[in-house]
């Protein structure tokens, strides 16, 4: 048996009270009838009293056993003769010394045992709580997810488990010691545990991340509770007589189903923490188990892309871009695809953002400007010139100091001049950290490669930055153009991006124009480029080709008069 077992089993024997406490008093009586029947005190069995005095102090520990001992030699006392077939009694002394030896077993066998009770105590404690905190730890949420799931099963009620991450933990750290983390983790546990109430635990899963245990609630609840907490979060923690910002990302995972498996429960939830923190996510990140085969199939797509890439499975589709004056073809984005042997298609939403928290971005960055660089020389020499060829990059590549160099390098092997390659670069990412890109992107300015900002309009801080970088195209992200022409708030967004970029000497693209209503409406808003199914999908360079050929370079005709645009 092992230790903890063994533990287990000596706290469960001192809880089981009732029960030992009659099994105790039937030994004594038991040894006190032996004694009378085998002929008084004067023999031997009036030791087997030992017995239940040491029982009763091992499991009701000093004033069990006291009471055993003093009980026990009281009924082997002054009624007690010591020669049952003489009748002759005992003299006080002789009992009163043995009611005294009695409870000194009892205290000595009973004191050890409180002590090795309190050791147990503290050894099931530490190995259910986060020493420094005093917080649960995952052992204990391991514990809870279980219960749960069972119960989950049976009543159909639905779980969630949310994972609380301090992404700032390790800055924390170094700049104000490992005291700190445990106390501002203690503070967002308390705060989560106000904030949530008292149906849920708060348990230390990570030095930097808290789990917490949502029983019986609506997905509609957690989400509710993410936003209540990321508000709260905002305010800074105590630490000594500062006051100290912590970043804090939320991920939550739906509880389905029994799991034998909890472990993995709790490392899928700070993962997803964690991807909300990459992901910059306001909010929470929320997944259900059902999407877990797909957070896992995320994970071994990355270590299959380097092979992907060298075995020839990634390939570039380019989109037509259009001159919404004109109709024409003004250039391409050039968008990555992967064909997978087995799992088929899969699209770049799926490996680029996990790529783009490992290096592997850096090939993937290299193969996609190489490949565009390359068709762009092709199909310059086919005739298809002047052509813009847009590229995405991740703002991971901008702080590679060497970025700028291998773009000189590619545009230099490919014979194709910079202000023919256009980067785009997404807004939320990019402007959090500006400052750090700034060299790459004067070098890449000083080679005319345009900049422009992907996704325009889903990012936060971008006006500060706006006019003081080497950016001269915005890309008005799809989901505002999606709502054209209904939608006021769209149109409100659309026409400030248009009047703010042009102020700053800036073109401006709308992309995912999918009817003539929203390009209609961009046009005359002064919207400069369109890029959309309305004009064409991302295509293979050869279907590029003959699109192109076809319309001899102009996508899109719209009549002299009227407002429909007319696609050809
Ligand atoms: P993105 O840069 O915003 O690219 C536009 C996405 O919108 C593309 O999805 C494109 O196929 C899709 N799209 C274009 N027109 C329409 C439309 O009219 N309606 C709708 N609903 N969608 C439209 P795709 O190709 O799946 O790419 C998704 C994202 O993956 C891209 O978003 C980009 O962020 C990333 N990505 C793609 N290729 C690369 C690459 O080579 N490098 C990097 N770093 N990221 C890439
Ligand atoms: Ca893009
Ligand atoms: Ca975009």
């Amino acid at each position: 048996m092992s230790v903890a077992k063994t533990f287990d089993l000596i706290d469960w024997l001192r809880r089981a009270r009732l029960p030992l406490v009659i099994v105790i008093s039937v030994m004594i009586l038991g040894v006190c009838f032996l004694v009378y029947v085998t002929g008084g005190v004067r023999y031997v069995f009036a030791h087997s009293m030992y017995v239940p005095i040491v029982l009763a102090a091992i499991f009701f520990g000093v004033k069990g056993g006291i009471l055993a001992g003093l009980i026990g030699g009281l009924v082997l006392g002054p009624l007690m003769p010591i020669d049952t077939n003489t009748g002759e009694m005992q003299n006080t002394i002789n009992w009163l010394y043995r009611v005294g030896f009695f409870s000194l077993i009892g205290f000595v066998v009973g004191f050890a045992s409180d002590r090795v009770a309190i050791y147990i105590k503290e050894m099931k404690w530490q190995s259910s709580h986060d020493r420094p905190t005093g917080l649960p730890n995952r052992a204990l949420m391991a514990d809870s997810i279980r219960d749960l799931s069972k119960l989950s099963e049976r009543e159909g009620h639905s779980h969630f488990l949310m994972g609380i991450v301090m992404s700032n933990a390790d800055e924390v750290e170094m700049n104000f010691g490992v005291s700190a983390i445990h106390q501002l983790i203690t503070q967002m546990a308390h705060v989560a545990r106000c904030e949530l109430g008292s149906s849920s635990t708060v348990y230390r899963i990570a030095h930097d991340c808290l789990g917490v245990v949502l029983p019986e609630i609506t997905e509609a609840d957690v989400t509710q509770y993410a936003k209540n907490l990321g508000s709260v979060y905002k305010e800074p923690l105590a630490f000594g007589g500062l006051r100290l910002h912590c970043d804090i990302y939320l991920g939550g995972v739906s509880l389905d189903g029994v799991t034998d498996d909890p472990a993995r429960y709790i490392e899928k939830v700070r993962y997803i923490a964690s991807e909300s923190r990459a992901k910059k996510k306001q909010g929470m990140l929320l997944v259900s188990s059902k999407n877990d085969a797909s957070v896992r199939e995320n994970i071994e797509l990355l270590g299959e892309l380097s092979q992907a890439l060298d075995v020839g499975q990634l390939s570039m589709h380019y989109q037509p871009k259009i001159v919404m004056k004109t109709g024409c073809i003004y250039g391409a984005e050039a968008l990555m695809r992967w064909t997978h042997p087995v799992r088929g298609k899969i699209p770049p939403n799926m490996f680029i953002p996990r790529a783009e928290e490992s290096t592997l971005i850096d090939l993937v960055t290299h193969f996609a400007i190489d490949q565009a660089l390359g068709q762009l020389s092709v199909w310059e020499k086919s005739g298809i010139s002047g052509m813009n060829m847009a590229v995405n990059i991740s703002t991971r590549n901008l702080m590679n100091r060497d970025f700028g160099k291998t773009v000189h390098q590619l545009l230099d092997f490919h014979g194709v001049s910079g202000e023919s390659l256009e980067l785009e670069i997404t807004e939320t990412s990019f402007m959090e950290d500006v400052e750090s890109c700034m060299e790459n992107l004067t070098e890449l300015s000083d080679y005319n490669v345009i900049l422009s900002i992907d996704d325009f309009g889903t990012g936060y801080s971008s006006l500060q930055y706006l006019d003081k970088l080497p950016v001269s195209i915005i890309k008005i992200d799809q989901s505002f153009v999606r709502g054209l022409p209904g939608d006021m708030g769209s149109i409100h967004i659309v026409e400030a991006a248009v009047d703010l970029a042009h102020k700053l000497g800036m073109k401006v693209v709308a992309e995912g124009v999918e009817t003539s209503e929203a390009c209609d409406f961009l046009r005359n808003a002064g919207c400069d480029i369109l890029q959309g199914y309305y004009a064409s999908a991302p295509v293979t360079a050869e279907e590029f080709d003959r699109l192109y050929s076809q319309c001899n370079g102009q996508l899109l005709s719209y009549p002299r008069y009227g407002s429909s645009a007319v696609r050809t």
